[in-house]
């Protein structure tokens, strides 16, 4: 006799679930009630309803069901041709067409609601991300040369690409790629070798890019010296190029290989040959490092959004398991120390969450001509500061959430891997750690940001009714204070240099914890809602201050190179 009763007896594992993550998520519904004027919010909520709705569901169960499949490069055709096409994923293809219908791009250029335009779109942007196996990523570059375009004044340019950037029909979107590491670095382009040479009325392009995402796009903004030019960044310029002929035939350009990556799989990023490729000068002939920064303004507020997004992600499927998944008697969900894990990976995403919104809103004032000065200096310091700041958090966040699930966290067909492998990228693209670092703190206008964070901070504390609020708040002004002391106290360069993560890493982390306290004071008045509070104190318990002394000739001994 067979009997197989005992294995049907044998337990197995529900897995974890996503309901809408709109409705799901009370800190945005919460930050945008505080933020967006109450005509504003009914307008946009009914969207972020539907996509929160198609990112939990729909859009997810396709990106499980997608998960063996990668962009595929094809070089030739059956008769020689060289053709370099690349072939996405489904879920690439229907990430576009969401792209489309909730303009993921557009609503940033439509400005229906002004100055509130870039809140609605990285809302949405926020809800779409952790389910669209990264497509972000082009979406990113796509926005960036649009408002880089518009910033250069090139009306020629901006009417031939500005329509498509910006359009929600698929007939007539493009994407852009941004091209600019090569071989000798991505942090330090001033060494790029692309040459430039003149054409007639144009230029031709050629060198090698070394790194570029998403290589379908229809156009590219790239960085290359033209014949003659000095070395370093002064010497290169910003040049326009499409990558086919309106036949479809490759601008003087070859697709080497894609690139076989830890994460980001689906993003079909190239090694890329510029043999003449054909393209137009957008400005001035020099100061191509400069003419590109508006696009590293823009991709890195949405490296921020996808950092925060991909927090979001890990915690709801985490916070779903640990309802779900029984150990010692009860649930995960119960178990004090699980509990503990679950609150500080909480807190760390408010705060995340918080700085990047900021962030989003002082970019919407800018682009709506309403911000004054102050304001415009704190922009431009909060956005290398959030982009690593949140990249870091995202990294150690989505680790900690492999691990809340045990074994099934490190098994690929669970899709919970791929959560850590694509955050592991924030910190590396659109400036590492240490460069955004250095960019933050070696800045001329260093002073004018610090000023201005310092009286966000304190406008922060001086809003602060409850007191353990405002011993958190205090904490964070102390921290502040300390570091702009440090940085007018006329360290040697080594030592400047050697401190800066750290340096960055603290004013973002006082900024965070202000922000949470502030947030958690509103929603305590508001509506008695205690979550805020707990956001911040558990936030508090970590050190926001990490500044420590450093002596960089004894880093040398340490590395055996002293
Ligand atoms: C998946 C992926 C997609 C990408 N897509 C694109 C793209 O589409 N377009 C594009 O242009 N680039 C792209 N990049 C490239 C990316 O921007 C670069 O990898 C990044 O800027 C770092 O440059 P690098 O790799 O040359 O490293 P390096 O510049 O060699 O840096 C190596 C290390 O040295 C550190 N370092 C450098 N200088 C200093 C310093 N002065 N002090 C302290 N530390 C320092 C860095 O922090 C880093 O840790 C992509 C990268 C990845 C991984």
């Amino acid at each position: 006799m067979n009997d197989t009763s005992w294995q049907q007896a044998l337990f197995t594992q529900s897995a974890p679930e996503l309901g809408n993550q709109y409705r799901d998520d009370p800190l945005l519904a919460g930050w945008l009630r505080r933020t967006l004027p109450a005509d504003v919010l009914r307008d946009v909520e009914p969207e972020l309803d539907e996509l929160g709705g198609v990112a939990g569901g729909a859009l997810y169960r396709l990106q499980l069901a997608d998960r063996l499949n990668e962009p595929c490069l094809l070089q030739w055709d059956a008769w020689g041709n060289r053709v370099d096409t690349v072939e996405v994923t489904a879920l690439w293809r229907e990430a576009e067409r969401l792209t489309l219908r909730h303009g993921l791009v557009a609503t940033a250029y439509e400005r229906t609601h002004g100055r509130h335009a870039r809140i609605e779109q990285f809302a949405k942007v926020y809800l779409f991300h952790p389910s669209s196996d990264v497509y972000t990523c082009p979406l990113a570059m796509t926005d960036g040369a649009a408002r880089t375009l518009i910033e250069s004044g090139n009306q020629a340019l901006i009417a031939r690409a500005l329509p498509q950037l910006t359009s929600r029909d698929p007939a007539t979107f493009w994407t852009s790629g941004q091209w600019m590491t090569e071989t000798t670095g991505g942090s330090d382009v001033g060494r790029s070798q692309t040459r430039a040479v003149q054409d007639g009325a144009g230029w031709r392009l050629y060198g090698r890019k070394w790194f570029t995402s998403a290589v379908t796009a229809q156009m590219a903004l790239t960085l290359a010296r033209p014949e003659g030019n000095a070395p370093g960044g002064k010497g290169l310029a910003m040049f326009y190029l499409e990558l086919r002929d309106a036949g479809g035939r490759l601008n003087g350009l070859r697709v080497d290989r894609l690139k076989d990556k830890l994460g980001t799989r689906k993003v079909p990023t190239a090694e890329i040959m510029l043999e003449g490729t054909r393209a137009e000068l957008v400005g001035e002939p020099v100061n191509g490092t400069r003419a590109i920064e508006p696009m590293l303004g823009v991709t890195r507020m949405w490296n921020s959004v996808c950092a925060v997004a991909f927090m979001r992600r890990g915690l709801a499927l985490a916070r779903s398991f640990a309802a779900k998944r029984e150990a010692f008697g009860a649930p995960l969900a119960e178990q004090p120390l699980h509990a503990d894990t679950l609150a500080a990976l909480e807190a760390e995403t408010w705060g995340a969450f918080l700085m990047t919104f900021m962030l989003v809103e002082l970019h919407g004032r800018l682009e709506a001509g309403e911000i004054d000065a102050g304001q415009r200096a704190l922009l431009r310091l909060v956005t290398p500061l959030t982009k690593l700041v949140t990249g870091k958090q995202a990294v150690a966040v989505t680790s900690e959430v492999i691990e809340g699930f045990g074994g099934a966290g490190y098994v690929e067909d669970t899709g919970l891997p791929q959560l850590l492998r694509d955050a592991q990228v924030l910190p590396i693209w659109e400036g590492t750690t240490n460069v955004l670092s250095l960019d933050a703190l070696l800045r001329s206008d260093l002073h004018a940001g610090l000023a201005a964070l310092m009286g966000r901070v304190s406008a922060c504390v001086r809003s602060l009714s409850d007191p353990r609020l405002a011993a958190a708040g205090r904490q964070a002004m102390g921290a502040v204070e300390r570091s702009a002391l440090w940085i007018q106290s006329g360290h040697d360069r080594d030592v400047l240099q050697a401190s800066a993560r750290r340096l960055a890493l603290t004013l973002g982390r006082a900024l965070q914890l202000a922000l949470l306290c502030e947030h958690a004071q509103w929603l305590l008045d508001r509506a008695g809602d205690r979550r805020g509070v707990a956001a911040a104190l558990r936030y508090s318990r970590v050190p926001v201050d990490l500044m420590h002394e450093v002596d960089p000739e004894l880093d040398r001994v340490l590395l055996g190179s002293g």
